[in-house]
Order: structure tokens, then C-alpha cells, then sequence
């Protein structure tokens, strides 16, 4: 196997309803045009492996979306280009997103056959009136019996994807959504809190609310701030007491379980997109595909917004990507990827952020403390140069 490694993305763009807090790229299709992405995809990982050959490939991840839309047969055969077209360690972690009312038993037992070894079930909430608020299509019986699909398909290793920050949520309801899914004994939660993002409905109708709390002054329908906190605090000691590392800013795992998928991507290894408007890093340059569905499905896969990384953009990604581990930044990594120290380039930017305790020093790394996590986005930005 070579030393050079390439993960792989591949997105799927397609939902059986679009959430209404959802902006990313993806929307309902008929079975037509997901077969003619398929069959785009498969094309696109034939032209794109050819200049991939001196990588070997340590992760593969089907995002979307939702790619459990697709048929088991239509997943083994990416699979099975992706094999015969790039070379993937034998011990890959191959991961798939998979929604609660898409699964059945013989589509999670095909996608285990295919070699997917982790999947990653998005639930959100463990309560009817927020699902329906969300706008998702599954009930919480729904998402049990998926888990259970999965369970006896054989997948040992799967993530539920849960979201705090909701309108009207109180910690108690966040509370009980938590404890609901740490009794199922998953291997990894993310527990994100809600983003209202513009373009979406919900940003139509809580927008006006985030901007009062920003503002400092009391929302009507979001969490305030301190619930927010609490949620935040609660989330990390309860999953602490059950096991779980709080590995990064807001994804939580049994020991050796994190993410290797992602924990490649804030440590900024090479990872390759594939499928409609998937972004790439791949040896400092960036890239994303084409996010018109009808150029992609007649075989436009050109790079898209290509741009090399200067130095100073490889030492700001490598503080605020690094930062979002727990774990942090190593001193030695920065000096051995850039050939300086930290301070040689920010400074004593790091030594105040200690000083007013957002940032600590261990061992040779560079970490955010509880504080620093809850005021991240300004911690971060200390470190654009
Ligand atoms: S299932 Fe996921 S990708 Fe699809 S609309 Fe909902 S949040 Fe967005």
C-alpha cells in the first residue's frame, strides 16, 4: 500500500422530502434520474481513479443527501467500481448515511455484503411534535427498527445523528432525546446543535429569533444562549459517564470508534469528492464538481472553482480544522509541515488566548478548553492571517 492516502466522498444528492432546515445540496428525484446518476457516478470514478494510482485509500464515505435512497444493487456496484478503480485498504472504513424510512432488511444486509462496514442513521429527535417540526419523514419507531436492520445486517459500528438548539426545546426534551439513544449503545453520536440556515424555511420563521439573541435580548421560540450551554455541558458529561470521547467540538465516540473519515479531514488529509457539487483537498489544491444536477448527468465533471492553497491559507485551515479536534493541534506538525514554530508566525496570539483561558497547553499541543468550545468561531478567527 502506498504512504500517499486519498479518502473518498461521494455525494448523493437525492431525499425522499426536503427537512426545513435543510440547505444542503440535495431534493427529491424519480427513479429515472437516480439511475442516470448512477451511472454518472460510475463514469466519473473511472476517469477520476486514473489519476489517483499512488494513493491508497484509508476511507470511503457516501453522504448526500440521503444514500439510502438508493437500491442495495445500485450501492454494491459503486462499490465494486470503487475497488476494481482505486486501491482501498483492506481494513477501510467505509461509511453510509442512511435516513430512518429508507432502510429495510435486505437493503442493510446488501450494504453490508457491499463491504459498507459503518453506518451513520440520522434521527435528530427522539420526539414526535420536533421530527415533525424538522419536517422528517420517520417516526422514532421508524428509526428503531432501521437501528435494529442494521444491528442484525451486522454493522458493529454506527452513528445517530442528533440535534440540539431546537425551537421550544427545553434541556428536559433534550435530555430525553439523548438518553433514548445512548440506551440503543451506538458506537458514535454527533450531536450538532441547529443551524437556521438562509434559504430555508426555517429560516423564514426563526431568523427574526436568532438575530434577538445574537442581540442579547431574550428569543421567543429558540433556546436562549445559557439553555444552549447547559445542553452543551449536559451532552458532554452524560456521554463522558456512558463511555463516550468527546473527540471533537461536537461528535462523540467509543474508544477507537471516532470517525476516521472525518478526523482525516480536520487533520487536512488528501480526501477526493465524487458525485454532484462534492468538494476536494488534494494535495493543497481545492475543488469542488459541478452543482447542476443536468451537467453532471451528461458527464460534465471538470473542476469547479480549482484553487491552489497558499502557505498562509495551509496555516489557517491547519489551526481552525485542528482546533475542532479535542485533542487539538501538535506544535511539532505545524513546524514540521511549515518549517517554523507556531509563534513564528501568530506570535503570542496563542499564549493570550491561554492566558484568557480559551485555549491550553499539553504535551506538545494546542487545544480549546470548555470555554474556548462554546466562543470557537472568535477563538478560531485569531488565527486568520
Ligand atoms: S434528509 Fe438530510 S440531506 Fe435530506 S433534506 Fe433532510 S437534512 Fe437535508
Amino acid at each position: 500500500m502506498s504512504d500517499k492516502k486519498l479518502e473518498l466522498y461521494l455525494h448523493i444528492p437525492f431525499c425522499v422530502k426536503k427537512c426545513a432546515y435543510c440547505d444542503f445540496l440535495s431534493a427529491p428525484a424519480e427513479e429515472s434520474i437516480k439511475s442516470r446518476y448512477v451511472e454518472a457516478l460510475l463514469k466519473e470514478i473511472k476517469i477520476k481513479s486514473a489519476s489517483c494510482k499512488e494513493y491508497s485509500v484509508p476511507s470511503v464515505f457516501f453522504g448526500g443527501g440521503t444514500p439510502s435512497v438508493l437500491s442495495g444493487e445500485a450501492v454494491g456496484r459503486l462499490m465494486e467500481a470503487l475497488r476494481a478503480a482505486f486501491s482501498i485498504e483492506w481494513d477501510a472504513e467505509i461509511s453510509i448515511e442512511c435516513n430512518p424510512g429508507t432502510l429495510n432488511p435486505k437493503k442493510a444486509a446488501h450494504y453490508r455484503r457491499a463491504g459498507i462496514n459503518r453506518a451513520s442513521l440520522g434521527l435528530q429527535s427522539a420526539r414526535q411534535e420536533e421530527l415533525a417540526l424538522l419536517g422528517r419523514i420517520h417516526t422514532y419507531e421508524q428509526f428503531l427498527e432501521s437501528f435494529d436492520f442494521l444491528r442484525k445486517a451486522g454493522f458493529d459500528n454506527i452513528n445517530v445523528d442528533v440535534m440540539s438548539g431546537l425551537p421550544g426545546q427545553s434541556l428536559g426534551d433534550w435530555q430525553y432525546t439523548l438518553k433514548k439513544v445512548v440506551s440503543l449503545h451506538p458506537e458514535h453520536i454527533s450531536a450538532y446543535s441547529l443551524i437556521i440556515e438562509e434559504g430555508t424555511p426555517f429560516y423564514q420563521r426563526f431568523s427574526q429569533d436568532e438575530k434577538r439573541r445574537e442581540a442579547g435580548e431574550e428569543p421567543r421560540l429558540l433556546p436562549t444562549e445559557e439553555t444552549e450551554r447547559a445542553m452543551y455541558r449536559w451532552t458532554e458529561e452524560y456521554l463522558k459517564d456512558h463511555g463516550y470521547l468527546h473527540y471533537e467540538i461536537s461528535n462523540y465516540a467509543r474508544p477507537g470508534r471516532e470517525c476516521r473519515h472525518n478526523v482525516g479531514y480536520w487533520r487536512r488529509e488528501n480526501y477526493l469528492g465524487l458525485g454532484l457539487g462534492s468538494a476536494s483537498l488534494v494535495e493543497n489544491e481545492r475543488f469542488s464538481n459541478t452543482s447542476v444536477l443536468e451537467d453532471y448527468l451528461n458527464g460534465n465533471y471538470e473542476k469547479q472553482e480549482a484553487v491552489r492553497l497558499g502557505r498562509g491559507e495551509q496555516m489557517e485551515e491547519f489551526l481552525f480544522l485542528g482546533l475542532r479536534l479535542r485533542e487539538g493541534i501538535s506544535r511539532k506538525d505545524f513546524y514540521d509541515c511549515f518549517g517554523v514554530e507556531l509563534e513564528g508566525v501568530y506570535g503570542d496570539r496563542a499564549a493570550v488566548l491561554c492566558r484568557q483561558g480559551l485555549l491550553a497547553q499539553e504535551a506538545g499541543r494546542v487545544f480549546l478548553t470548555e470555554e474556548g468550545i462554546s466562543v470557537s468561531n472568535y477563538v478560531m478567527a485569531q488565527f486568520l492571517l
